[in-house]
């Protein structure tokens, strides 16, 4: 039976392309420097994004942590969002690995206050850690892009304190589509940045961290302590370079499916759709109004060949991705119908 999916673009398949170039793929042990197919990837993704160099890591969550090991010093202090990935969703590594402290500021839905960052950054004084990052996340993990003069505000900001910044951008390329610019714009306002081959791209495995050669050198022993030293990591590699080769112009099909999700969805009495945070492949809707038990909703749709995550508060959240198609998407919301007049 086939499922269509809707807890996560982490959950795309890879296309029948990408199998076929893994199976073909020239590798080598990686470790060495000697996988061709690796090299190959992270050259063309430094390119993309207009840095000088990057590297291939195991996963968003690695790549993240390992821009705040390579960053900083233990002991600094990073200034981030509330509700950021590296806070929300990394399992405290940041104090595992790094051993920074994360001073969190109040995000307005995603979006951080450039004035307030500057207040927040340390002066030296005996009693101060050193501030030694700021970490901004676009697209936010809340499927909302941050406009492009709030990065430059906060970049700057950065600068004339001599503080880097890196950027979460797991979704950095759907933030480009949604504004309509190339990745570069959003990219130049940060030293560092992830990227994620495995969400809407469709790459099986792997993330990118691009830098400055110097931090990318600094990042690659980084990564090795950390045990992303992959050998023939080329057969994933290959995967990643289809990826940046051929998902990113079609992102645009999943943000047009996640508006005609969230119109469909607004016409079902009760459903309060999110529609102004519609920004690019994800739709959160409350449906606290119809639904009491939160398990058996996502058991429903279950039946009827559909995976969603059960609401939380009253909160559900849909993604779209390469593998659900508009008449996906009608079948989705007739199901949705049904579920609730029974
Ligand atoms: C998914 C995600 C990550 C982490 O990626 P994983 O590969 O799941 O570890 C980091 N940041 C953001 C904003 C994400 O959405």
């Amino acid at each position: 039976m086939r499922f269509i999916d809707l807890r996560s673009d982490t959950v795309t398949m890879p296309t029948d392309k990408m199998r076929e170039a893994m199976c073909k793929a020239v590798v080598g042990d990686d470790v060495y420097g000697d996988d061709p197919t690796v090299k190959k990837l992270e050259e063309y993704s430094a390119q993309i994004v207009g840095k000088e160099d990057a590297l291939f890591v195991p996963s968003g969550t690695f790549g993240n942590q390992l821009a705040l090991f390579t960053h900083c010093k233990r002991g600094d202090e990073v200034i981030l969002g509330d509700d950021c990935h590296i806070v929300a969703h990394e399992v405290g590594a940041a104090s595992v690995i790094a051993g920074v402290n994360l001073r969190t500021l109040n995000s307005d839905k995603g979006v951080l206050d450039p004035l307030e960052i500057k207040s927040k950054i340390r002066k030296e004084d005996i009693h101060y850690p050193r501030t030694g990052l700021i970490c901004v996340e676009n697209a936010h993990s809340n499927g909302r892009v941050i406009s492009i003069k709030n990065m430059k505000e906060v970049y700057e900001i950065g600068k004339e304190a001599n503080i880097p910044i890196h950027l979460d951008g797991a979704r950095v390329f759907n933030a480009a589509k949604y504004l309509d610019v190339d990745v570069k714009e959003i990219t130049k306002y940060s030293d560092s940045v992830m990227f994620c081959l495995s969400k809407g791209l469709c790459a099986p495995v792997g993330s990118i961290l691009a830098g400055s050669k110097e931090f990318i050198e600094k990042a690659r022993k980084g990564r090795k302590l950390m045990g992303g030293g992959l050998r023939q990591a080329g057969f994933l590699a290959a995967a990643g370079i289809v990826s940046l080769e051929e998902m990113i112009e079609r992102l645009k099909e999943d943000h047009e499916n996640a508006i005609y999700l969230a119109d469909e969805l607004s016409k079902i009495d009760d459903i309060n759709v999110y529609k102004d945070d519609v920004h690019i492949n994800i739709v959160f809707f409350d449906i606290s109004k119809i639904e009491h038990n939160p398990r058996q909703i996502a058991e429903k749709f279950y039946e009827k060949g559909i995976k969603v995550n059960p609401p939380e508060d009253g909160l559900m959240r849909f993604v779209t991705n390469y593998w659900v198609s508009k008449r996906d998407i009608d079948y989705v919301v007739d199901t949705f119908k049904d579920i609730i007049k029974k």
